[in-house]
């Protein structure tokens, strides 16, 4: 056995320091809480490459005499607290005693500091936690600390450090919260020189948030405020139609500490329950303020947990508070609003080719078209004409007796942005709803529009089965029939063995891009945005998206960053309308967060591709879409959701005669 001894009291320091010290975030975290303690009114926080260069936190607050100096480098020392019963009462940011001693023992650090009208400034060099000599010097009013070479006596945590632009992203998103808990001080950001982020402190919680949340979020907000015994709730929410695409936009505060709680979360959501769409979740900057005896903060050692001593009551007190004002403000619910009538967007409804093969095919065609320009690799599958596309499958759906067909424009929107590649136009010609049924059923209107029609490929090509190409047709004679569509959400279908089926048409699509996207070898096909969209989504998502750049890339996402955690996207997968882009980014967000493995990371991204893809309740579909779905669940290819829940409900000709008491 080998033998057992104390630590040497600097090893004994470093592990002590691991726990506080764990990024530069955490050492931006506690000094910045130190100044707010002190009393400042304007902090400035300059950091270069994500703080592994330099970190610098300067406040105008009360300063630190000379003579106190070593001392408050010392562990367990604190101005904030003396006695045990101290700790049941806390209401400093700070408590602890440990943050100046865990970031000097692992880092170099130069403070400057100058008590309110004390005649002369200090200074003090620490290196690994070993202070130098106190220096007498000039300094303004408060405290200057300046952080170098974090991590520089414990590799093992260098290691582990990401890249700066996560760092600094991560530092930023700190930032935010810190200032939107403290409205009455300003804050001023400088990353590698560059101002990112200044709040005015002027006391308004709307100020910080315009200041630190961006203009869009702030626009939909809406103010609440409560009281449920001795606990208020103050601040402002989302109003229900403006929902995220993930909880990252949720910011609470207790008692001026920002903090991750799942009872809040909960009871936020809870008063949204019935008036937020699906799958789409409030933002909040929300403050509770409560009796410091009421909640324990001393439950984690970076501080972002509480305890509170009745979770109950802080529940009913947020959750009372958001649905009052949600309902006060007449805010309208979701479900109250009339369906809007949307048609699928997307044209690309019945075919699905890997990118491979359309590449492959692409440059096929490129060679016999000689004169063509040549086909990008990830070449825009919807032309820059869209709209115009878009209306011209319209004529040929109401004129159903002529093939559907491309119809290229006279004078093309897009003549600037050169032809569409060939294979685009193939593709798009889209076979078979040529032969849809439909067209039998929904006899041509004879007064219908006579618009010249030029099919875009010659006749003996129009045939070309694309190798590689699924193309999903309705079977020519079903053992089933549609009887109809209602709440264009589901479809009334009737089989040949009497059984009546109701479909939920978004679910079943969604049920079949996922396999169709589990078992594709090749990345999804992308297109090429016209106009990037630079996508405002939190630090936090900025900065998960930012380290996952390549796995984006495998799903057909093509974004760089923009700073300021804003992210730039320059091509989205085909399947996807570039209007959900942002919101499926943000759900990618919380699959990378809630993930445990790289596998489930995927399976979640794949499920958000799914249901991003598919046709959705609410939008007209073309009956020869809701044809192709009914086909798959008549089949039984499709019976569950990838989520699980069931996407059609079967009910015999024998129940529904029990129902009517016919039998
Ligand atoms: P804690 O904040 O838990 O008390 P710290 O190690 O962070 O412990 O700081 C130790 C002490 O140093 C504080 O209690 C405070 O008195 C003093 N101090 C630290 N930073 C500042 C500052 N920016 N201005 C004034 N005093 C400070
Ligand atoms: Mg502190």
């Amino acid at each position: 056995m080998p033998h057992i001894e104390q630590l040497a009291p600097h090893v004994a320091d470093l592990i002590a320091a691991g726990e506080v010290v764990e990024r530069p975030a955490s050492v931006v975290k506690e000094l910045v809480e130190n100044a707010i303690d002190a009393g400042s009114s304007a902090v400035v926080v300059e950091i270069r490459r994500g703080g592994m260069g330099m970190i610098r936190v300067t406040d105008n607050g009360c300063g630190i005499a000379p003579g106190e100096l070593p001392t408050a480098f010392l562990r367990h020392a604190t101005s904030k607290m003396r006695t045990a019963d101290d700790l049941g009462k806390i209401g400093t940011l700070g408590f602890r005693g440990e943050a100046l001693a865990a970031i000097s023992a692992v880092s170099r650090v130069d403070i400057l500091t100058r008590r309110k009208g004390a005649d002369c400034g200090a200074s003090l060099h620490l290196e690994g936690g070993v202070p130098g000599q106190v220096e007498e010097a000039g300094a303004p009013e408060g405290t200057a600390i300046t952080v170098r070479d974090l991590f520089y006596n414990t590799p093992a945590r260098l290691k582990f450090m990401r890249k700066d632009s996560a760092e600094t992203a991560a530092v930023a998103g700190l930032m935010q919260h810190l200032a939107l808990s403290h409205p009455d001080v300003s804050f001023k950001f400088i990353k590698d020189g560059a101002e990112s982020l200044h709040t005015p402190g002027d006391g308004k919680l709307e100020s910080a948030v315009y200041a630190a949340l961006g203009r869009d979020f702030a626009r939909g907000l809406v103010s609440v405020e409560g009281r449920g015994g001795y606990i208020a709730v103050s601040g402002f929410v989302t109003a229900p139609l403006m929902g995220r695409g993930s909880r990252s936009m949720q910011v609470f505060f207790v008692n001026g500490r920002f903090i991750k709680s799942q009872l809040l979360t909960a009871a936020l959501e809870e008063g949204y329950r019935n008036q937020i769409m699906k799958g789409k979740f409030p933002g909040c900057v929300l403050s509770v303020t409560l009796p410091v005896t009421a909640v324990d903060v001393n439950v984690h050692p970076a501080k972002t947990q509480v305890k509170f001593a009745r979770e109950r009551e802080v529940f009913d007190a947020v959750y009372h508070t958001v649905l009052d004002c949600l309902d006060a403000k007449g805010a309208p619910a979701a479900a109250s609003k009339p369906v809007e009538r949307v048609v699928n967007p997307r044209q690309d409804f019945f075919q699905s080719m890997d990118a491979k093969t359309y590449r492959e095919q692409g440059a096929k065609n490129t060679e016999k078209a000689a004169e063509k320009p040549p086909v990008r690799p990830a070449a825009p599958a919807r032309p820059a004409w869209d709209t115009e596309w878009k209306s011209s499958a319209r004529v040929a759906d109401s004129q159903p007796q002529r093939p559907l067909s491309f119809r290229p424009l006279e004078k093309p929107a897009g003549a600037a942005f050169g032809k569409p590649p060939a294979s685009v136009a193939e593709r798009r010609e889209a076979p078979p709803v040529r032969e849809a049924p439909v067209e039998k059923e929904a006899p041509a209107k004879p007064e219908a529009p006579k618009r010249p029609f030029v099919p875009a490929i010659p006749a003996d090509q129009q045939k070309l089965d694309l190798p590689g190409q699924t193309t999903i047709e309705p079977p020519k004679e079903a053992p089933w029939r549609i009887a109809g569509e209602v709440l264009h959400t589901y479809i009334i279908c009737e089989s040949a063995d009497g059984c009546v089926w109701l479909i939920d048409k978004h679910a079943a699509h969604e049920r079949v891009n996922f396999d169709r996207l589990k078992a594709a070898k090749e990345p999804p096909m992308r297109q090429t945005l016209l106009q990037p969209i630079a996508a405002e989504l939190s630090r936090e998502d900025g900065a998960l998206l930012l380290e996952n750049l390549d796995l984006l890339e495998q799903f057909g996402f093509a974004c760089e960053d923009f700073g300021d955690g804003a992210i730039l996207v320059r091509e989205v997968p085909a399947d996807i309308d570039a209007g959900d882009a942002v919101s499926t980014l943000e759900e990618f967000a919380e699959n990378l967060r809630s993930g445990k493995s790289l596998e489930e990371k995927r399976e979640n991204l794949l499920h958000t591709m799914a249901c991003k893809a598919a046709i959705k309740g609410g939008w007209t579909s073309d009956i020869s879409e809701l044809k192709v779905l009914v086909e798959k669940v008549q089949s039984g290819e499709v019976r569950y959701c990838p989520h699980g829940r069931p996407v059609a409900v079967k009910l015999t000709k024998y129940e529904l005669e029990k129902m009517f008491k016919r039998a």
